[in-house]
């Protein structure tokens, strides 16, 4: 009854992969996030969904496809908003908390024992629509409901996106990580930048995996409104605080991509 729930309010809203696992199949890294919202890491469970976004075909596009659009925190909390108080009316005496990356459990070990995906040599999930283009949610609660399990799966290994990964799938020298660093880089954390061609996260791993051969784009409104593929210095600067705090690469600070943009437009940001 709750995860028909739960899947008929997700299914409203174009959200198509859902299952359900039980916390104790779970690899617990935030326990804290679980305790504040009072519910029992031996007992609860969690209705786990994915959330597509992928949308190929912008010319000219120098960021990650993730934040093309608004950010995706701001999808998570108007879904969030829109569930929350369904579930607190329709069971006033049970605990929920609703999360999307910043999660108590881990969210691709979690999306693939639920049978959402496979997982990438990348860290990714892959999953069979969509590939890894797609933000994990999820909604914990004590309410005792059937759950899903079974051991996740690995991808073939291919090696396709450890060979067009600049960094050979080195998560301490991710690009993408590079491109959210703050202050100022070293001349060769410049160079690779520069030469990722990238100002803000990185995709060619993700594109590089046989798995994303023939996609399907998201139908999801949020993700097809509101692009913006392009950035430059002076589109930044001419955001005003709200629409760029409503960007994903705003949380690191307007001198961050503009630090970024800039070596692409002068070669070196101290110019
Ligand atoms: S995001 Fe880019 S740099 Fe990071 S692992 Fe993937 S391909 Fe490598
Ligand atoms: S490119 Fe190959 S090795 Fe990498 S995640 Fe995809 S299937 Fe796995």
């Amino acid at each position: 009854m709750f995860f028909e729930l739960v899947k008929e309010m997700l299914c409203a809203e174009g959200i198509e992969s859902i299952s359900a696992i039980s916390l104790k199949n779970c690899i617990i890294k935030k326990p804290y996030l679980l305790e504040k919202a009072g519910i029992d890491k031996g007992k609860g469970n969690a209705v786990i969904f994915t959330v597509p976004y992928y949308l190929p075909g912008e010319k000219d596009r120098n960021i990650s496809l993730y934040a093309v659009s608004k950010d995706y925190h701001l999808y998570f909390s108007e879904l969030f908003g829109k569930i929350l108080p369904k579930l607190k009316e329709q069971y006033p005496s049970n605990a929920f908390a609703l999360f999307s990356d910043h999660s108590p459990i881990d969210e691709v070990h979690a999306a693939s024992a639920a049978g959402l995906g496979i997982i990438g040599k990348n860290h990714l999930l892959i999953t069979e629509k969509y590939s890894s283009f797609v933000f994990i949610g999820s909604i914990m609660t004590d309410v005792c409901f059937d759950t899903f399990f079974s051991p996740p799966k690995e991808c073939e290994n291919c090696g396709r996106c450890y060979a067009s990964c600049p960094c050979h799938l080195d998560t301490s020298k991710c690009i993408s990580a590079l491109s959210q660093k703050k202050g100022e880089l070293s001349e060769e954390e410049k160079n690779v930048l520069i030469s990722s061609g990238t100002a803000w996260g990185c995709d060619a791993c993700q594109l590089a995996c046989p798995h994303s051969e023939g996609i399907s784009e998201t139908k999801i409104p949020f993700f097809l409104h509101n692009r913006i593929p392009h950035l430059t210095s002076d589109l930044i600067k001419g955001m005003n605080e709200d629409d760029f705090s409503a960007r994903a690469y705003s949380w690191r600070g307007r001198n961050t991509i503009l630090r970024n943009l800039k070596l692409f437009e002068n070669g070196d940001e101290n110019e």
